[in-house]
């Protein structure tokens, strides 16, 4: 799960990370009252997205008096921002966040991020902040540090001031760098956090370091035990077909091409695409009902799959474990008639109660296609619409 800039700086606040002061803004009067709350003579309007690179698009921009200000949130807010990660459409700015302005000296670099391979987090940090780390991994690889964090010490401040030493912060800044990763690295612990990245980490004129971007992921198997970060959640940022499948305990994730994909368990899932891949599809989505289908969730599964004007055809590639065949049989009945399907459905089912599902299918009366191996359903499906 992801959350919005301002959110993060509130975990990142009540760790004891310093962050400019700053208020979010849902309408323009809103973002008014926030200049006037901070006071001073700089202020920072930043659209709110689930998305980074917001500067590069004109979703962050610096205001100098009242008048700017307002004529800058005018222009953000339910402006449709287009960066890097968004896509081509973009997303629709709905939140402003006021901030007062930072005196940049120097911009660094700082990530957590959990490392599967050493099963540590790693704590990644760069002399070169406020760009696109990409870009920096791809052209100057050297400039990026790494340290990977023993889960029972801790980082230590040994640790953390080879860190501080290795993106060239100067001595003044050390103690202060010290604190900081610690407390980021407790913040990160604490919230179950998957990924924080600090981008830009400011180090001002006096060589005070401040967190003036925060972006948080979170573990979402964790978040049970985090209301106060359930609550942040933002709809509007997340796809409509997959917050919908999560109210029905489906796993659905979007993808670009026109085959939908109904299938039980993520390994499953992988190989099916795979195996439409091959021969020369693309799927459109991926729907994990999961192991304990129901004939109603596969009914769900099949409106949300057929809500996406793209899909042209649909697998069904399911493995009878715990979940029968003949449930499967059932509620692809009765999702088709429900649903009056319009396109072509290739069925394929292997495991419990196999011949009863397909004997079921057939005598539907439905214009189903069955399959018995995957290379066969997925040669039809393509086949079927091309
Ligand atoms: P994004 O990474 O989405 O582009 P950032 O929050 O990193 O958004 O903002 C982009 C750039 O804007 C930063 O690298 C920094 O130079 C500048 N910036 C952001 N917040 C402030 C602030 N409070 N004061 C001054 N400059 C800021
Ligand atoms: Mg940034």
């Amino acid at each position: 799960m992801k959350i919005h800039e301002y959110q993060a700086k509130e975990l990142l606040r009540a760790h004891g990370v310093p962050v400019p002061r700053g208020y979010p803004a849902f309408n323009l009067r809103e973002a008014q009252e926030a200049a006037q709350k901070l006071g001073g003579a700089m202020w920072v309007v930043k659209a709110q997205i689930h998305a980074g690179g917001r500067g590069k698009g004109g979703g962050v921009k610096l205001a100098r008096s009242a008048a700017e200000l307002q004529t800058l949130a005018g222009q953000i807010l339910g402006m449709q921002l287009v960066t890097h990660q968004t896509g081509p459409q973009g997303q629709k700015v709905r939140r402003l966040y006021i901030e007062e302005g930072a005196d940049i000296q120097q911009e660094y670099y700082v990530s957590l991020v959990t490392d599967r391979a050493t099963q540590k987090v790693a704590f990644i940090a760069s002399s070169e902040g406020g760009m696109d780390i990409e870009e920096v991994a791809h052209n100057r690889p050297e400039k990026i540090v790494t340290e990977y964090i023993d889960p029972l010490t801790g980082l230590s401040e040994a640790q953390a001031r080879k860190i501080a030493d290795s993106i060239g912060l100067p001595a003044n800044s050390t103690a202060q760098a010290v604190e900081l990763f610690q407390k980021l690295y407790a913040c990160y612990m604490d919230t179950d956090a998957s990924l924080v990245e600090i981008n830009p980490l400011n180090r001002d004129s006096q060589g005070r370091l401040m967190a003036l971007d925060a972006k948080f992921n979170f573990d979402a198997n964790a978040l049970f035990r985090h209301p106060d970060i359930v609550a942040y959640r933002d709809l509007d940022e997340e796809d409509p077909a997959e917050v919908e499948a999560s109210k029905f305990d489906l796993s659905y994730i979007s993808l670009d091409g026109n085959i939908g994909c109904l299938v039980n368990g993520a390994g499953l899932a992988m190989a099916t695409m795979d195996t439409i891949k091959l021969f020369g599809g693309e799927p459109a989505n991926f729907l994990d009902v999961g192991g304990g289908a129901t004939a109603e969730k596969v009914t769900e599964a099949f409106k949300i799959m057929l809500k996406n004007s793209k899909v042209e055809g649909i697998l069904v590639n399911i493995f009878g474990g715990i979940m029968k065949c003949d449930t499967i049989a059932e509620g692809i009945i009765a999702a088709c008639k429900a649903v009056n399907l319009s396109v072509p459905l290739v069925v394929r089912m292997k495991g419990t109660n196999e011949d009863l599902g397909k004997k079921m299918l057939r005598e539907s009366g439905l214009p189903i296609i069955s399959a018995d191996t995957m290379a066969e359903a997925a040669e039809r499906i393509v086949a079927e619409v091309q």
